[in-house]
């Protein structure tokens, strides 16, 4: 029998980083935290998800910003969606972030969502990790006692798996300075209903004289997590950016995930692996014309 009530849980409204971690330790993985609580809750109200506790991260102060660091970006994890589409610093130095930020589901989602709890999450489909993972973002991640970094390339581990700790919680996500010279775009092809990504694409390339020097590309929605598309990076770096060398990355858009594309009533594993080419295309063709332009 399907239901819409959630189990019975514990609540705790903590109002330190180093209490909710402390509460994590207590149930030994029993317990979740709760930030927008738009993938959380409805887990929880199917019972596909059924935590002993909730720790609230509502109370604790000092989660929701978006601050300039040295010539990149500070982003506290409790940062909605809507507050990065409405900066104008998140704009300027990470394109791509706030158009995907911008392309999350609706209104009432981009107000409640968070980027910490996007990234701890990691759905398959969600589209903020393609993001993290082409702008070289570190996720900073403290538990009661110690703070660490993990580079996004580490951080997306399988199918909603994270290389988070049990005790830790999401607290910043640091953007390098991505240079004089650089571009980067979000392309995706949208579930019609969600708006969750059937495929996204991620890409943020650097040219300097005439060249590119750097490129990375996330792509989201296609396999079981996030991955970079290094073969397709590969193959711009050294060259001057055109449409023959776009269309060769292209070809080679997430060949990473040969014989794990999701395959589910949205759309085909040969569907999926068709679209990352072609979105690969587009976002990397937005994100030149943003470094050229
Ligand atoms: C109708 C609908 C449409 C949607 N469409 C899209 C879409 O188009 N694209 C998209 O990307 N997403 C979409 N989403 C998901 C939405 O973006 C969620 O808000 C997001 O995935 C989770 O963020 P949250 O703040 O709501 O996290 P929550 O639901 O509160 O938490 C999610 C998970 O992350 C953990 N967590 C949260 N914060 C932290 C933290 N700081 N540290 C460690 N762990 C943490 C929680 O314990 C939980 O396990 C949609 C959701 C809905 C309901």
């Amino acid at each position: 029998m399907t239901t819409s009530i959630a189990s019975p849980f514990e609540y705790h409204s903590p109002e330190t980083v180093e209490e909710a971690s402390r509460l994590l330790s207590r149930y030994g993985g029993g317990a979740r935290l709760l930030a927008g609580g738009h993938s959380l809750l409805p887990l929880m109200k199917l019972r596909l998800a059924s935590p002993e506790a909730l720790i609230d991260l509502g109370r604790i102060g000092g989660l929701s910003y978006i601050r300039e660091d040295d010539g990149g970006l500070a982003i506290g994890a409790m940062t909605t969606y809507a507050e990065i589409v409405r900066s104008e610093l998140a704009a300027a130095a990470a394109p791509a972030l706030a158009e995907a930020a911008g392309e999350v589901a609706d209104t009432p989602v981009r107000n409640a969502g968070t980027i910490g709890g996007s990234l701890a999450h990691a759905d398959p489909a969600g589209d903020l990790p393609a993001v993290v993972l082409a702008l070289d973002a570190e996720l900073v991640a403290r538990s009661a006692r110690a703070s660490r970094s993990i580079p996004a390339d580490r951080f997306f581990r399988d199918f909603m798996t994270t290389a988070l700790r049990g005790n830790e919680v999401l607290t910043e996500i640091r953007v390098p300075g991505q240079g004089a010279s650089s571009g980067s775009a979000y392309a995706k092809l949208a579930n019609k209903a969600s708006h969750y990504a059937v495929v996204g694409v991620a890409a943020a390339v650097r040219v300097e004289d005439g060249v590119c020097t750097s490129a990375r590309i996330g792509i989201t929605g296609a396999g079981p997590h996030a991955v970079r598309s290094r073969r397709a990076e590969r193959i711009l770096v050294g060259k001057a950016p055109g449409e023959s060398s776009i269309r060769a990355a292209a070809q080679r858009g997430g060949v990473e995930l040969a014989g794990q594309f999701n395959e589910d009533v949205h759309a085909s594993a040969e569907y999926r692996e068709d679209m990352a080419r072609v979105f690969t295309g587009r976002a990397l063709a937005a994100a030149f014309e943003r470094a050229m332009g």
